[in-house]
């Protein structure tokens, strides 16, 4: 039995079977008006930045903000 590609991947394969299997001129397909033309590199660009895993934690430096705060008080105990 066959492998069962994804639609992108399997619009990929189209693609390259068309340019006899060179990544590059896929990439350089003059056929802009050809239906499969956005998805020729296997990705479907309307879904840019969708899915895919989740963007990695930010380690935190201490920033000044969160440094302890140093107050000054008068004789009185007022903060000046
Ligand atoms: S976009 Fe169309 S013409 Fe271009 S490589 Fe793919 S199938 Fe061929």
């Amino acid at each position: 039995m066959p492998d069962i590609l994804t639609p992108m991947k399997a619009i990929r394969a189209k693609c390259l079977d068309c340019m006899c299997g060179q990544a590059t001129e896929v990439r350089l397909c003059p056929i802009t008006d050809c239906s499969l033309y956005p998805y020729r590199m296997g990705h479907n660009p309307k879904r840019a930045g969708l899915g895919g895993k989740p963007p990695s934690r930010v380690s935190k430096s201490p920033s000044p903000s969160t440094q302890p705060t140093t107050y000054t008080a008068d004789d009185n105990g007022e903060i000046l």
